[in-house]
């Protein structure tokens, strides 16, 4: 699903393309789609609303409205979010169409469904972000915080690194990533990391979700911008999905196994298990 650079790239798309206009009308083609409130008083609180902003917190996508509500999405691996025009009118998989003034519409397609939408007081709004953790691009992210929160833990770091709420945004890409440069391997415990080790983490997860954002985010099969353009920073990874093919930074070769359940990409060479790789140290406390 679309990770922090992802959503950040949708944001800022309609930060330039549709913040300033008025919803004229809201058309839900999927009531899957609506979580909250009921699809009826989503449609009518979204009609005559204008759009006053755009922003993103974890992997929500959250445009602002003159009526004092945000509408959300969490938007899933197949949710689009396109501008017609420019774009071509989609035909299917579509979920909700805004109807904007100026003859434009902004359609959600989502061909696998999963896309969900909220429409929120701010109340309700500040309920809903209460329990994320921090965003990590920000200031206030520094490199005391995730060891003071999980450094105690014995889970192992890649769930870890998912769950929203120890830190925003990281999802199965970027994670795989992250923990590649920081040459740690997806099971270790956190109880196990050196200080080196959580500096180099730190340091890897600020420079791979930058990456992401200044690539405009990963196109592995179906990502897309609001006008219909993929990301680049597929271009740049080097070990999800790579699996069988040469790791970057040595002879060794890229895997591919479950970890957490989840499928994780890594070099056995470059990130050992038990933490004595290259410039790992091993240290129980
Ligand atoms: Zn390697």
């Amino acid at each position: 699903m679309p990770e922090l650079p992802e959503v950040e790239t949708i944001k800022e798309d309609l930060r330039g393309l549709v913040v300033g206009s008025t919803i004229e009308r809201a058309e839900v083609l999927d009531s899957s789609l609506v979580e909250q409130p009921s699809t009826e008083e989503f449609v009518r609180r979204l009609g005559g609303a204008g759009i006053t902003g755009a922003r993103r917190r974890a992997k929500h996508l959250i445009v602002e409205l003159d009526t004092g509500d945000s509408l959300v999405f969490q938007l899933k691996i197949g949710g689009h979010l396109l501008l017609v025009p420019p774009v071509e009118e989609p035909e299917t998989a579509l979920m909700l169409i805004l109807y904007l003034d100026g003859e434009r519409r902004l359609f959600l397609r989502d061909e696998t469904g999963f896309t969900r939408a909220r429409l929120l007081d701010a109340g309700e709004l500040g309920e809903r972000l209460s329990s994320l953790g921090p965003e990590p691009l920000e200031e206030g992210f520094q490199a005391d915080y995730l060891p003071r929160k999980i450094g105690s833990r014995r889970a192992q770091i890649k769930p870890l690194l998912l769950d929203q709420k120890v830190i925003s945004g990281i999802g199965n890409i970027y994670v795989d990533e992250i923990l590649y440069d920081a040459r740690l391997h997806p099971r270790r415990k956190a109880n196990t990391l050196s200080e080196g080790e959580w500096d180099a983490l730190y340091d890897a997860i600020r420079a791979n979700l930058a990456a992401g954002v200044e690539h405009r985010g990963t196109t592995v099969r179906l990502f897309r911008d609001v006008l219909d353009r993929p990301g680049e920073h597929q271009n740049h990874l080097r070990v999800f999905e790579k699996q069988g093919q040469p790791c970057p930074g040595c002879e060794g070769q890229v895997v591919r196994e479950k970890v957490s359940g989840r499928p994780s990409h890594f070099c056995p060479e470059c990130q050992a298990e038990d933490g004595s790789g290259e410039d790992g140290q091993l240290e129980l406390r």
